[in-house]
């Protein structure tokens, strides 16, 4: 009998996916289920996006690229961050991934390992712990709290801060809450990290281009004083609705950089060419794609939010970004796991329980508004007629 190694004892994974195979699989056996579970853009890649994908196909591209990205496209991400947050970045410290979730992975694994502690939002996106744990380092969760917005605290986390802390993870707008940390907070931030200067930190900003009310989202590249530790993580899933395509970026300092670059050719060698030709065009052509969509999450957005307050013992919190609403279930007598089980199995309607993102998401659970407005009002009636009929679990 082969035996692997006892650290893919301790590797999680992201039961948003579980809840998707789920959803299909009653779907197949005739049920009607909406699906409010999966963090995905329901629109299709802006045909722009797709035709230059198309289009490098045709031309040729089919090689090996280099395993740091193309050229272009680290070009065009210096350009894209210059536009948005104001920043000089050079192409050089650019870095071109296979999807958000590959900087994670390759900033864990440099800073995580036995005796380590790296502070991670809780709740959060679940994959931060599990690497966290795969990697031997001590998980140590920060609270994010509904009192606070679904902000992060700079002084709650910088309270948790220790000397064997090695690594902080950061992020705004935030899945699964929606939450927006306001400049005043990151500056505060910042201006404790300085008592820290060992500490490195990733600051996960792939839902960066999707606020509201006029909520600014405001970088962490806009921090000099912490750019030579500071790992951004970026990429086109969300922004461009390219969850399948893979395709993400990140903004290394200079001594991590070919650490990371040699993950990449041990890894995936590179990202696949026709793909990252797309991301060219997706950040050098019209953003209007961008803020029509942000348009529609933002009318879907104020259907969510209203239908959930609606319902028996239901509050939520207006989210300021992303596209998930965090409703707080707690006085509705389920557990949040069950109340998303049963939602999914008797109602048709799947979410996700908060308690999958962290032991502090226990009383909420998490809805993706990336569905149809229609789709929206549907799981809201079929969640208001499911509580008053099994109010208490
Ligand atoms: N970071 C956060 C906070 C996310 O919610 C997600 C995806 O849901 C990712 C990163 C990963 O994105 P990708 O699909 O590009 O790997």
């Amino acid at each position: 009998m082969v035996t692997i190694v006892p650290s893919f004892g301790r590797i999680g994974e992201e039961n948003a996916f579980a809840v998707l195979a789920r959803a299909g699989q009653l779907a197949a056996e005739g049920r009607d289920i909406v699906n409010l579970g999966i963090g995905q853009p329901d629109m299709p890649t802006p045909a722009h996006i797709v035709e230059a994908g198309i289009k490098a196909l045709r031309d040729g591209h089919h090689g090996y690229t280099p395993a740091v990205g193309i050229l272009p496209l680290r070009e065009a991400v210096s350009r894209d961050l210059h536009r948005r947050h104001g920043v000089e970045v050079s192409p050089d410290s650019v870095m071109i991934v296979p999807g958000g979730k590959v900087t994670m992975f390759m900033a864990i694994l440099m800073f995580g390992e036995p005796g380590a502690e790296i502070l991670y939002p809780d709740p959060g996106f679940p994959i931060y712990r599990s690497m966290i744990e795969f990697t031997g380092a001590t998980p140590v969760p920060v609270p994010i709290r509904e009192a606070n917005g679904f902000a992060f605290s700079a002084e709650e986390t910088l309270s948790l801060v220790t000397e064997r802390t090695r690594l902080l993870i950061l992020n705004s707008p935030a899945n699964p809450t929606g939450g927006v940390t306001p400049k005043a907070e990151i500056d505060a931030l910042v201006a404790g990290l300085a008592a820290h200067p060992d500490l490195a930190i990733l600051s996960d900003e792939i839902y960066g281009t999707m606020t509201y009310d006029g909520e600014a989202h405001h970088s962490l590249l806009r921090y000099p004083e912490i750019r030579e530790r500071l790992i951004y993580l970026d990429g086109a899933s969300k922004t461009y609705a390219m969850t399948g395509w893979r395709l993400g970026w990140s903004v290394w300092p200079k001594p991590l950089y070919d650490a990371a670059r040699k993950l990449a050719v041990n890894a995936h060698s590179c990202v696949n060419a026709a793909t990252q030709w797309a991301g060219v065009a997706a950040l050098d052509g019209s953003q209007d794609c961008v803020a029509e969509m942000v348009a529609e999450f933002d009318r879907r957005r104020a259907l969510v939010v209203e239908g959930l307050n609606a319902l028996p013992n239901v509050s939520c919190i207006t989210p300021k970004g992303a596209f998930y609403a965090f409703p707080n279930v707690g006085k509705t007598g389920w557990k949040a796991k069950k109340l998303a089980s049963a939602l999914l199995e008797e109602a048709g309607v799947a979410t996700i329980g908060g308690p999958d993102f962290g032991v502090h998401g226990e009383g909420y659970i998490r809805l993706s508004y990336a569905n149809s407005s229609e789709n929206i009002l549907r799981a809201l009636d079929r969640m208001g007629t499911f509580l008053s009929e099994r109010a208490g679990g």
